[in-house]
This record gives structure tokens, sequence and C-alpha cells, in this order.
């Protein structure tokens, strides 16, 4: 829901949606035209397409028990979902190992580690998933908090339009901090 689509918006679908759909398998069973009425209001109705293919996909031999996938190459065999999201799913659902880049992200990463990657272009967005798992902690509930703080860092210290420097944790090893302000 939140792809492309601001927090304040999907809050008021997400909670009718989950009583409407409470189990993979409800949202497996139902109608086409149901699930569209029931994301009616948010756009994009790909997605809404999607996860319904994702619900039938992972509820298939309707033993009553679907789950998805908790492994990122798994999820990204998945209908809709891509890398970000394999990884945000893999990491906060099932605490994996595994690294996220979102728009947030990609921005601290590239100005702590690498400002000359220019994030539009396939090879720098590959340079930034290189570096994102190469940072990732040992464990799979720390790399959780690890994902968090990333996240956290770029929208609300990081941002895209102002650099809180004199605030942010990771200043003593941020190189675009000492290229500027030092
Ligand atoms: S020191 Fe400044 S530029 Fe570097 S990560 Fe922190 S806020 Fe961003």
């Amino acid at each position: 829901m939140l792809q492309q689509t601001q927090v304040s918006r999907v809050l008021l679908k997400y909670g009718e949606f989950l009583e409407r759909f409470p189990t993979l398998e409800s949202l497996a069973r139902a109608r086409p035209a149901r699930v569209m009425d029931a994301w009616n209001g948010l756009g994009y109705y790909a997605r809404a397409r999607n996860l319904h293919r994702l619900a039938k996909s992972v509820a298939r031999d309707g033993d009553g028990e679907a789950v998805l996938p908790n492994d990122p190459a798994g999820l990204r065999a998945l209908p809709g979902v891509g890398a970000y999201t394999a990884g945000a799913v893999a990491s906060f659902a099932f605490e994996r190992r595994a690294a996220l880049v979102d728009t947030n992200v990609a921005r601290v990463l590239r100005r702590v580690f690498a400002p000359g990657v220019d994030a539009t272009r396939g090879a720098g967005q590959r340079a930034l998933w290189a570096l994102a798992t190469a940072l990732l902690p040992r464990t799979g509930r720390t790399t959780y908090i690890h994902n968090q703080a990333l996240m956290e860092l770029g929208a609300l210290v990081c941002t895209a339009r102002i650099r809180h420097c004199d605030r942010c944790p990771v200043r003593a090893v941020c190189a675009t901090y000492a290229a500027n302000d030092s």
C-alpha cells in the first residue's frame, strides 16, 4: 500500500482492508471485484491485483496455513514484490539478515560512504545495494534494528531537503560531512 502512496492515506485504509481480509486465505478466496472495492481510494490498482495474485499463489494448496517465504529470494519470486519489499519483509517480519535500500537509505549510504555514486543509474544502485549488504550486522535481530535506524536516519536527520549534520550520529564517519562541513 505504501508504494507511491503517503502514510496518511494508507492509514485510512490499512485497518479496514485487514478487517475484510484478515488472512492470506481470505484474500485468496475473494472475488477480484471485492478486492478492488477494498482498495478503492488508494489508486495504482496494479498493487491490489498483485497482492491478490500473491495471496492465491501462497494459499494454493488450500491447507489453511498460507505463509510468506521468509527469505528475500523467495519473496522476490512473488507477484509485485521488488528488491526493497523483499528485504523489508525478510528483515522486519522474519528478522532475517537481509539488506534493504529505499530512497532514504540510498541517500544516507551515498552521503556517508560514496558521494560520487549516481543513485539514479543501475550501476550506482547496485553499488548501494552492495554497500548495504556489506554493512549488515551478524544476526537477524540486530539487522532489524540496523535497518530501522538507517531508514529513520534518512527520514529524519539526513533528509533530501536538509542535512542535519549537527545532530547526526554518524557524522564522524561521513564523507559528505568531511568534504563540506569540517
Ligand atoms: S553527517 Fe550530515 S550528510 Fe552525513 S549522514 Fe549525517 S546528516 Fe547526512
